[in-house]
């Protein structure tokens, strides 16, 4: 449905991995189940501190994932990515790429102060 309602719009759905998106940290990059303390909302990552509500922490992640896709996309106009295939071998390699992700501020514009 959300892939029908997208092409309506002149935009496309993509589908991304989930797996470990919230349990990955964004700014070092260590996946634990550690990070997550007693299975809670609140994301602390073992390895740097970082501290998040761990659904930004996946937001963050899936985001992530999709703009790799994206840049795969635009520099070979072949979507690398297809999770639908359930091959083993190339559902690891996506998770290799992925480890390599970080989240960096420099990247999101920020608002000027205001008074
Ligand atoms: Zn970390």
């Amino acid at each position: 449905m959300i892939a029908y309602k997208a092409l309506l719009h002149g935009s496309m759905a993509i589908k991304v991995d989930a797996h470990y998106s919230s349990q990955a940290c964004p700014m070092c990059g260590h996946t634990s189940k550690d990070n997550r303390p007693g299975k809670g909302l609140l994301f602390v990552c073992q390895n740097c501190q970082y501290i998040l509500h761990a659904d930004v922490i996946g937001a963050r992640n899936v985001t992530l994932r999709t703009l790799l896709m994206r840049q795969d996309w635009m520099s070979t106009g072949v979507l690398s990515v297809r999770p639908d295939v359930s091959d083993s071998e190339a559902k690891a390699a996506r998770l290799q790429r992925y480890a390599e992700l970080r989240w960096s501020p420099d990247t999101s514009p920020r608002l000027p102060d205001v008074g």
